[in-house]
């Protein structure tokens, strides 16, 4: 779940397809367990807004029912109009029977009322509401709700039926009205040895932004001898990669080390489809996300030359032994290589031609950079 552009705004992920799920099962049990035995409940959907949820309710309901649906429009943009306009109304006999209203969210109340005001002269014999969502903070009505999935803080969400201005209702989760993205964050791609950290040392400057390292940071720890960089090391020094949970973590605490940065580039991470998607899931929900992820392109023969040249100097025991570079390709091949479609997926995937002078590879990114 990435952070999404409706027209002119931007909304980040809120409420995950899971959650959404079980506060929906949750509130068919409620409802169900109320209802004496036998009683056959007309659900009336509140359009349009309600349509995923009142489909998803009554198969959660799983029990005799009829659907109907009343078609109401209160809404001008991000902002609840007080009139209430009934667009589609009842045609169904309700005399002596037991409505349950399904809506998809409650506010400041108007549209309630006017569900209230269409039924009250129905002869039911009872009205009962719920709603999936509902803001405490602005319900300015002194009118019953009898089931609430969840409150929220006020807040304008689109998502699973809920729009702006017609758009948005097609997702299957939440989201909230986010500002738009402020950072500039590149992740920037390679094997082993393809010239990553040279080169983010140069664009870090160029563009003002924060380089992280995960593989220096992992050094860091290991000089200082820390409980991580113990941890680490094994791994490190066979050419494993470090287990996910771990390395997650890490670059996670990295980054909220650096809250005021324009942005950052990623070095060395993500290296796993749920190292990208951790990252994705944790720039979004902070309304931010990665720009796109810029490759240098080397092949394998020159990499291992460039390793081992690099062995003689660097100190790192994962770049002297053939063998272990080799594990660390393999590493790459059959775990990291598969995010250049994760992210070409997403239209986020630049290749850059990574042979050359170290000049000319800075000049191929930047011209990259310089459109993200
Ligand atoms: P690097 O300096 O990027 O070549 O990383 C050196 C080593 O650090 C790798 O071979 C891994 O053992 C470990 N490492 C660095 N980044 C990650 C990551 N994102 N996931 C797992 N292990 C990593």
């Amino acid at each position: 779940m990435g952070i999404i552009k409706l027209q002119n705004l931007y909304f980040k992920p809120y409420i995950n397809e899971e959650e959404i799920a079980k506060i929906v099962k949750q509130l068919a049990k409620e409802v169900k367990a109320d209802l004496p035995k036998g009683e056959i409940p007309i659900f009336v959907g509140i359009l349009n807004g309600c349509f995923l949820f009142a489909a998803d309710f009554i198969r959660e309901f799983n029990g005799n029912c009829e659907i109907s649906f009343v078609k109401l429009a209160s809404y001008n943009g991000t902002t609840s109009t007080e009139k209430v306009k009934q667009l589609v109304g009842i045609n169904e006999d309700l005399t002596g029977r037991t409505v349950i209203i399904l809506e998809d969210i409650i506010d400041t109340g108007n549209t309630l009322q006017e569900i209230y005001n269409i039924f009250r002269d129905k002869n039911l014999k009872q009205l009962k509401v719920a709603t999936l969502f509902f803001k405490p903070d602005v319900f300015k009505k002194e009118l019953p709700i009898d089931y609430i999935g969840k409150n929220i803080e006020d807040k304008f969400i689109v998502g699973y039926g809920l729009d702006y201005n017609g758009l948005g209702r097609n997702y299957p989760a939440i989201y909230q009205l986010s500002t738009k993205p402020k950072m500039k964050n590149i992740v920037l791609f390679g094997p082993p040895g393809a010239g990553k950290g040279t080169q983010a040392e140069f664009l870090k400057d160029m563009y003002n932004l924060v380089h992280i390292s995960t593989g220096d940071v992992f050094r860091f720890n290991i000089k200082n001898q820390t409980e991580l960089g113990l941890l680490a090391k094994k791994y490190m020094d066979e050419g494993n990669l470090v287990p996910d949970e771990v390395t997650i973590n890490m670059l996670k605490a990295e980054v909220e080390n650096n809250t005021d940065a324009n942005g950052f580039i990623f070095d060395g991470f993500p290296r796993t489809q749920s190292q990208a998607e951790a990252l994705d899931a944790f720039l979004a929900k902070k309304g931010e996300q990665i720009n796109g992820m810029v490759a240098l392109e080397v092949s394998e023969d020159i990499l291992v030359t460039r390793l081992l040249e690099r062995g003689k100097t660097s100190g790192r025991p994962d770049d002297t032994d053939e063998g272990k570079i080799r594990n660390r390709f393999n590493e790459y091949n059959t775990k990291t290589a598969i995010l250049k479609d994760y992210f070409d997926e997403q239209n986020k995937y630049y290749g850059v031609n990574g042979v050359g002078s170290i000049k000319e590879i800075t000049q191929r990114i930047s011209q990259v950079f310089n459109t993200l």
